[in-house]
């Protein structure tokens, strides 16, 4: 049986923050394949400075091109409005019904959780694997015990990096070489994203 990850996100711009991480848990997983699915919109964030779905898609499909068993969906940015995860795991339950399915998170992700819709079913239709990330508010450990159980956590690396420190440095003409992969670098200069 095939083991499919699902990481779910904004991706504005993907970053090695994600990537690292990601590359890690998929062999401490055992996973065949990370499916990395943008959002159309997050509930949870505001729009403001967000790239386009097809940009943020193109700028996927350019980071990892270069990996083994990484692929990207546009399930979500096909579809208007907001995005909910409840909706894109039921899609690829059905999708891939033949494989084990595992839904990865970041540990800042905790914060919101509670706030995703129908996250009680969404716990019970599959499991949640969470990767640490620096400056995280809250911490699995911190968690009360009942979600804590429905919950893995994985040791993997700790990168400080996130989307809205690249958009920053971006507006700031400054350089973002080690934060993204050099084909993203390149689209976001190319497409003048996130300058002002
Ligand atoms: P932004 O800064 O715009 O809020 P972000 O960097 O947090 O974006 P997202 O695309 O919102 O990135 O994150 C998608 C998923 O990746 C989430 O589950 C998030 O927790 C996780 N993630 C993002 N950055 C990291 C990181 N540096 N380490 C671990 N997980 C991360």
């Amino acid at each position: 049986m095939k083991t499919t990850a699902l990481y779910g996100g904004t991706f504005n711009p993907v970053h090695f923050g994600h990537i690292r991480p990601i590359l890690e848990a998929k062999g401490l997983l055992g996973v065949d394949r990370v499916i990395w699915i943008p959002n159309a919109r997050s509930p949870l964030k505001s729009g403001v400075g967000l790239a386009s779905g097809e940009q943020r898609l193109a700028m996927l499909d350019l980071a990892l091109a270069d990996y083994e068993g990484m692929e990207t969906s546009d399930f979500e940015v096909s579809r208007a409005g907001a995005s909910y995860t409840i909706d894109t795991v039921i899609h690829f339950k059905e999708e891939f019904s033949q494989d084990q399915l595992i839904f990865i998170i970041g540990e800042d992700s905790l914060e919101t959780l509670n706030q995703w819709r129908e996250i009680d079913r969404l716990l019970d239709l599959i499991p949640f694997c969470v990767l640490g990330r620096p400056g995280s508010k809250i911490q699995v450990s911190g968690l009360n015990q009942t979600l804590r159980d429905r919950l893995q956590c994985l040791e993997t690396p700790l990168v400080d990096i996130s989307s809205t420190a690249i958009r920053q440095r971006v507006g700031e003409g400054k350089c973002i070489k080690e934060l993204v992969p050099a084909g993203v670098q390149t689209y976001i200069a190319a497409n003048g994203l996130y300058r002002d």
